[in-house]
């Protein structure tokens, strides 16, 4: 597109990071551009999701294209001149490079349709794993019914402008844990006459370390991490309560119900053997994400068609994808696009630092093209 300055489409973006649901600024920048080039473009699907259609065909042979838009609430340290001009906000997930591929793949459809009809998704609020639920129960995949999914992620540290992804389970589940232990709190100096809930509290986060370690199947791969212990206690009260929360993480279910099965019964027995009261919530917020085997055959296509290098047989990552909830309806692959390991670009992805590279833009969106002419 002559007229699409996809770098500074990209920069206005990063210098004005939206968090979480509330991305309409970022929407409409998406939304307005695609419509003024002729897409079919449908506002509002789940709050502030956009979803730009181009190409006739059956549904059956549709495919839905994703990006995302939110960003981290983290205080930009790239020191670039379109830095973030909010504080406490920053694009360190390249959601703005994801947001800008797509829209630059959209205008060059637009110039030139494809022969099926093509779905382009850009989801708010991937990070709390909450934006393509929303879009979902809005009805995304009846009012846009597609046949395949793909997404595509920037990774920093892969070589620069190749593509990885891998057949099966591919980004891990994460499932939240609070674990809330009740006793009888009272004066430092009278321990017998109270039920403390901190001696119980400490040998249960030790005892949590053999959830994974002594249940798990070894060749599984699974993480727990507790991550916070608080207490109403004071310098010299034994509290009443104490509150454990933290997280873990695998990519079958399997593994999910053994993690839910042993923390309750070490949670109960160490209550129980203290003499007080124990309840554990376990919480969902990233189902696992599985790539289809034909979806990953149909990207290494589309990728050779575009000139891009793929590996097909990457280790599978240890972060969880929102993009999960769309393949658990729909066959489809999520894809990583390398960055390299230079500088900002090669900071970690949710690194104060890090910046989505502009050199990529081209090649994502040639991708995404090659995608959306291929598999009719
Ligand atoms: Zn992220
Ligand atoms: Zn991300």
């Amino acid at each position: 597109m002559p007229d699409f300055d996809a770098e500074a489409f990209r920069r206005d973006i990063h210098a004005n990071p939206e968090l979480a649901s509330e991305v309409p600024r970022t929407a409409k920048r998406v939304a307005d551009t695609l419509e003024a080039a002729g897409l079919d473009v449908t506002r509002n699907v789940g709050g502030h999701g956009v979803v730009a259609s181009v190409g006739e065909g059956a549904a059956d042979h549709a495919v839905l294209l994703r990006a995302d838009m939110d960003a981290l609430p983290i205080t930009e340290k790239t020191g670039v001149a379109h830095e973030s001009t909010i504080a406490g906000r920053h694009h360190g997930c390249g959601h703005d490079g994801h947001t800008t591929m797509l829209v630059a793949a959209g205008l060059r459809l637009a110039a030139n349709p494809p022969m099926r009809r093509v779905h382009l998704m850009f989801q708010p609020d991937e990070e709390n794993g909450r934006g393509a639920k929303a879009m979902i129960d809005d009805g995304l995949l009846e009012r846009f019914p597609v046949s395949s999914a793909f997404g595509l992620h920037v990774m920093p540290g892969m070589a620069h402008g190749t593509l990885a992804t891998a057949s099966g389970p591919f980004c891990a589940f994460e499932e939240n844990f609070e674990i809330t232990l009740r006793g009888h709190g009272g004066h430092a100096s009278m321990p017998d006459r109270l039920a403390d809930p901190l001696v119980a509290g400490a040998e249960l986060v030790s005892a949590l370390q053999t959830v994974v370690s002594r249940n798990c199947d070894p060749r599984d791969h699974a993480v727990l991490s507790v991550t916070n212990f608080e207490t109403d206690g004071a310098r010299n009260v034994v509290p009443s309560t104490v509150r454990i929360t933290g997280d873990c993480r695998g990519f079958e279910g399997r593994v999910a119900d053994v993690i839910k099965k042993s923390m309750k019964r070490i949670a109960t027995g160490i209550a129980t053997a203290h003499g007080i009261e124990v309840d554990v919530r376990i919480s969902r917020s990233f189902s696992p994400l599985n790539n289809n085997s034909e979806a990953v055959a149909q990207a290494a296509f589309a990728a050779k068609e575009a000139g891009l290098f793929i590996e097909v047989d990457t280790p599978r990552c240890g972060f969880s994808e929102d993009f999960a909830a769309i393949l658990e309806r729909v066959p489809g692959a999520f894809v990583l696009i390398g960055q390299g390991g230079e500088g900002r670009h090669g900071r970690p992805l949710h690194d104060p630092g890090f910046e989505f590279d502009d050199t990529l833009i081209p090649k994502g969106a040639a991708f995404w093209e090659a995608l959306a002419r291929s598999g009719i």
